[in-house]
């Protein structure tokens, strides 16, 4: 243990160490704001995130299969969580004609009301993002994309839609400017995006 990142000799030497447990204080503030939203609206935490990616993401990823690589969770758990938001009213599901034993999952009314209340549940972190600097805004944007990046192609989180692993995204030689060559635009590293409904996975063409 005397090199790991949760031995307090090693961490206080260590800058390194430190944003590696701030990153997980931070997953336990993501936790705990999901589990006190969840008490509150009576829904489990993965209930709520389920219903916050259906609000926001087109159909195609509104299904079983894509929700479960989204989530790192098995089918047959979201199934039974799609199945409870169904009990509660809170989606509908939309059988397809080719392949009856697959649907794609829509949000009643009751549950889109419901989601923008719930949306807000991560506010609390954002309040002290507000109160930074825009360049530390985009330091700490840039830092966190390479993070997400390093563990997404060395396996540890699957499915991103970051501009980083998308087939339109290139970059100068020293990986500082950034362009997409579906918008055909220069991208600024403020708009560099975390989550984008156009963004095409560089593997899949
Ligand atoms: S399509 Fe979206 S994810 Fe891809 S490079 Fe353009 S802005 Fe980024």
């Amino acid at each position: 243990m005397k090199n790991s990142v949760f031995n307090l000799d090693h961490q206080n030497s260590n800058i390194e160490s430190k944003i590696v447990v701030s990153l997980e204080r931070l997953s336990q503030a993501f936790r705990v704001l999901l589990w006190n939203e969840s008490k509150a609206f009576s829904l489990s935490p993965i209930q709520i995130q389920v219903m916050i990616f259906l609000y926001t993401h087109s159909p195609e990823k509104r299904k079983v299969s894509y929700l479960a690589e989204e989530f790192n969770m098995t089918k047959s758990t979201i199934s039974d969580t799609i199945k409870t938001l169904e009990q509660k009213l809170l989606i509908k599901k939309e059988f397809e004609q080719e392949d009856t034993r697959s649907y794609i999952i829509h949000l009643s009314k009751k549950g889109k009301q419901l989601t923008e209340k719930i949306s807000f549940f991560s506010q609390q972190i954002q309040t002290p993002i507000d109160l930074m600097t825009s360049d530390d805004k985009e330091n700490l944007l840039l830092s966190l994309l390479n993070i997400i990046k390093h563990l997404n192609t060395s396996g540890v989180i699957s499915i991103q839609r970051m501009c980083y692993s998308c087939n339109f995204y290139s970059s100068d030689y020293r990986g500082k400017k950034h362009y997409c060559k579906l918008l055909k635009t220069k991208l600024a590293d403020k708009e560099l995006r975390v989550d984008c409904p156009e963004h095409i996975t560089v593997e899949a063409v």
